[in-house]
């Protein structure tokens, strides 16, 4: 009998495996059985997860937001794994600075990526899936999208668009056996919140019920569960991991 998050034959995506949350979820998801490729710029560090993780995984380096990268990286990773079943859309940047100063290059480069480019890796994957009437998309958001925050107007914007865009895609393609599910994190501990300074944190872990900053496996076992079997009756929802900051 298998047990319950077994992922034994499923090949999963994760963009942004060289950073903290993606490295977490991608070593979460080849633990529980999956083959996974491992996405980002950064070549070296994917190849250093990809050597620790060892057989089924693949690395396959792309520049999100560069024009074809994303059906580029679909049709890469179908001939690494034979198809994809689950999509973690998990790259994602920063680019802060109050509105009323924020240029129209920091706004559109964070809805390119965070956007634009998720919506397109969707769509070149959706296809696949409804063929194998089986899909699990996993889009990271975060905390910011639902309650805003100062300095993060494009950062916000492309959050909440997320899951906007995911809901719509969760209807269209449920009758397949495809899901499509937001993680949100709250604060967690990686490279994209380590510049802030101490004051910010002390005064961030007041207002974490918890009374620390997440860890990038806390989001991990909410992929690896959004990824199985047992979640096929969840969709078009948005899990908040955050400690209890906000509870949404
Ligand atoms: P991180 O360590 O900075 O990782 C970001 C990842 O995104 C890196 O692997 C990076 O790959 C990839 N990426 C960025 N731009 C890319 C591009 N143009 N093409 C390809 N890959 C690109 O940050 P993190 O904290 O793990 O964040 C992961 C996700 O969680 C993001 O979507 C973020 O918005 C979300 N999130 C984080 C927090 C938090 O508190 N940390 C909270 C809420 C939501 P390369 O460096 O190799 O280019």
């Amino acid at each position: 009998m298998p047990s319950l998050f077994d992922l034994s034959g499923k090949r999963v995506l994760v963009t942004g495996a060289s950073g903290g949350i993606g490295g977490a979820i991608a070593r979460g998801l080849h633990g529980a059985g999956a083959q996974v490729v491992l996405s980002g710029t950064r070549t070296d560090l994917l190849n250093v997860l990809s050597d620790e993780l060892g057989d089924g995984a693949h690395v396959l380096t792309a520049a999100l937001g560069v024009e074809g990268a994303e059906e580029k990286l679909i049709k890469e990773s179908i001939d690494a794994l034979g198809s994809v079943d689950i999509l973690v859309n998990n790259a994602g940047i920063t680019r802060d600075m109050l509105s009323m100063r924020l240029s129209d290059k920091d706004w559109e480069e964070v809805l390119d990526i965070n956007l634009s480019s998720v919506f397109r890796l969707c769509r070149a994957t959706v296809p696949v899936m409804m063929k194998n009437r089986w899909g699990r998309i996993i889009n990271i958001t975060s905390i910011v999208g639902i309650t805003g925050n100062a300095g993060q107007a494009n950062y916000a914007a492309s959050k909440a668009g997320m899951i906007g865009m995911t809901k719509s895609i969760a209807q269209e393609v449920a009758p397949r056996g495809i899901t499509a599910n937001c993680i949100a994190p709250g604060f967690i501990a990686t490279a994209m919140t380590e510049d802030l300074s101490n004051l910010i944190k002390e005064k961030l872990l007041g207002a974490i019920p918890a009374r620390r900053l997440g860890k990038p496996d806390d989001i991990a076992g909410a992929a690896i569960y959004l990824a199985s079997e047992e979640s096929a009756y969840l969709t078009g929802q948005t899990l908040h991991i955050n400690g209890g900051m906000a509870m949404v």
